[in-house]
């Protein structure tokens, strides 16, 4: 397999993007032959460790390219009071709203929530933490990180943290709309606030549901200039690597970074 020649713009986001087929493809903790999926465990875990630093807290978070999924909420949920959920594609906002006023069909996270219990301390409180997630999202929202104003015409007061996962390398075709896109999330952030970002490495492209995606081929240097160019301090970071062999994607490695937005 290999990239798409055209990169991949939010209109086939919107026309191919199949959130179920997505959740499937990579949210369940192990696949149809009972392997482990490393890929979203090392990114459960990294995420508490992330939202475990110290000043990591405040009233509200925005997630920026959430796409279907909750996975990238739970630790985040016991830090921020209030969580704004942002994604292009309707049909992901709509995947999303489904699980949280836990309609049927919507996917199944209990697993996935159990884990991230289990790396807290305690398995058992599962059911409190979906509650919590359900209670503390209060709006989901289309965004464009393409555009000056990601949710124009709605303009959201600046957050105390953004947490962006495997959003930014799908949604940019070359560094330069990356470093835009960037400085566009970075300002829905007030000063002294976090950026928590989970960024493939190396990875050209993704693929579901017999459909593929491009993704920008981004090295741990260009991600962390990225951000110390829109404005912030890069605190932590972490890489992990991942062997060839997956049939899905070329993904190398996963970088995840916290950083702080500087004052004035
Ligand atoms: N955060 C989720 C989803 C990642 S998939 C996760 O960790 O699994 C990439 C997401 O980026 C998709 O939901 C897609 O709709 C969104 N996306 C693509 N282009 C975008 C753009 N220009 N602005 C905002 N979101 C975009």
């Amino acid at each position: 397999m290999e990239a798409p020649a055209v990169f991949t713009g939010v209109d086939v986001y919107q026309r191919s993007f199949d959130p179920q087929e997505y959740l499937k493809e990579f949210y369940t903790l192990s696949d149809s032959q009972g392997q482990p999926n490393t890929f979203l465990m090392e990114n459960l875990r990294i995420l508490f460790k992330m939202f475990s630093l110290d000043g990591l807290r405040g009233d509200t978070l925005i997630d920026v390219g959430c796409g279907p999924t909750i996975y990238q909420l739970l630790s985040a949920c016991e830090r921020f009071q209030e969580i704004i959920a942002l994604d292009y594609t309707d049909q992901n906002r709509r995947e999303l709203e489904k699980w949280l006023k836990n309609e049927p069909g919507a996917f199944d996270w209990k697993p996935v929530v159990e884990y991230v219990c289990e790396l807290e301390g305690d398995r058992e409180k599962w059911a409190e933490k979906q509650e919590k997630v359900r209670k503390k999202v209060r709006q989901v929202l289309k965004c464009d990180v393409t555009k000056a104003n990601p949710t124009d015409p709605v303009s959201l007061p600046p957050a105390d943290c953004i947490v962006s996962t495997l959003c930014l390398e799908a949604a940019c075709k070359d560094l330069d709309t990356f470093r835009s896109a960037l400085k566009h999330i970075g300002a829905l952030v007030k000063p002294g606030g976090h950026l928590v970002m989970v960024t493939v490495l190396r990875e050209t492209y993704y693929a579901f549901n017999k459909q593929v995606f491009s993704c920008l081929r981004l090295e741990k240097n260009m991600v962390e200039e990225a951000v110390e160019g829109a404005g912030f301090d890069v605190k932590f970071s972490e890489v992990q690597t991942y062997g060839p062999g997956d049939i899905r994607t070329d993904c190398e490695a996963v970088l995840s970074l916290v950083a702080r937005k500087r004052d004035g």
